[in-house]
């Protein structure tokens, strides 16, 4: 494979276009970048985001390490997908028209919408086609038992923390559905509203009960001031949660999430907490 160039917000060409069109067919084109060869700041977040889940630093410079991750991604799918007889062609790690076409032709013959980009669903029918649990039809809820069973442990523990420094702190979102995810995804981009997450149904952690939303009150009443919800992250940070206040590239306030390290494409993938 021929040497990469490196580049970055403000470069263009075939190789910014390659980018474009790997991220874009890997689902990471959230915010609707333009596949022209044009390093733009969109091109940009969606270059930060995929560094984000794969513990690359968010820097949105395409280097050696972002530019073999990525085309890593794209070979494990086009092996998958030749394996499923829908010939992806050679494994060059490029999400070319071989490639989108069969996507398309997988999505088709597994009933799923025929984008020919590797959203969340269609990625689990590809890796992971007999899962052992039913998460992706399972339904919202903000009870602490629609959570793992360790996050739920940690989920009283910092209700408990927060209790006894008077804080009054209350969960409104634990498991949330595959297709409330999809809704959320929706809106500020094909629905009205403002864009409130990146995450397509199956790509938050919601969706595996390995995360949960909670603000602080006060009389009953939701609190706005900043400051409570930091003391709520400190409390969250303490029993050993991850505190979406502390985020690179989307700061969550309300969010707290234990991964066990796996990022939801591992859990895509059919891979699970080993506890
Ligand atoms: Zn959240």
């Amino acid at each position: 494979m021929p040497v990469l160039p490196i580049i970055q917000l403000g470069s263009t060409g075939h190789y910014v276009k390659l980018l474009q069109m790997n991220l874009n067919g890997l689902a990471l084109n959230f915010n609707g970048f333009v596949l022209n060869g044009v390093f733009d700041i969109k091109t940009s977040e969606a270059t930060k985001n995929f560094q984000d889940r794969f513990e690359i630093n968010p820097d949105g410079i395409v280097g050696p390490v972002t530019w073999k991750v990525l085309l890593e991604q794209v070979k494990v799918v086009q092996k998958l997908l030749n394996a499923r007889g829908h010939h992806a062609g050679y494994l060059d790690g490029w999400f070319g028209a071989a490639t989108t076409n069969a996507v398309h032709r997988f999505q088709t013959v597994n009933g799923l919408y025929s984008s020919g980009i590797v959203e969340p669903r269609s990625r689990r029918r590809l890796f992971d086609p007999y899962p052992r649990d039913n998460y992706e039809y399972r339904p919202s809820s903000s009870d602490l038992r629609s959570l793992h069973p360790h996050v739920a442990v940690l989920a009283r523990r910092f209700l408990e923390l927060t209790r006894a420094h008077n804080l009054d702190v209350r969960i409104y979102t634990a498991f949330r559905s595959w297709d409330e995810q999809d809704r959320l995804f929706a809106q500020g981009r094909w629905m009205p509203g403002y864009v409130v997450t990146n995450a397509r149904g199956g790509d938050s952690y919601h969706n595996w009960g390995l995360a949960f939303d909670a603000a602080p009150y006060e009389n009953g009443i939701q609190s706005n001031d900043p400051q409570k919800f930091v003391r709520m992250g400190h409390f969250g940070q303490q029993v050993g949660l991850q505190w979406g206040g502390t985020f690179r590239t989307l700061v969550d306030y309300p969010h707290f999430q234990y991964t066990f390290g796996l990022n939801t494409w591992d859990l895509l993938h059919g891979v699970r907490p080993s506890v």
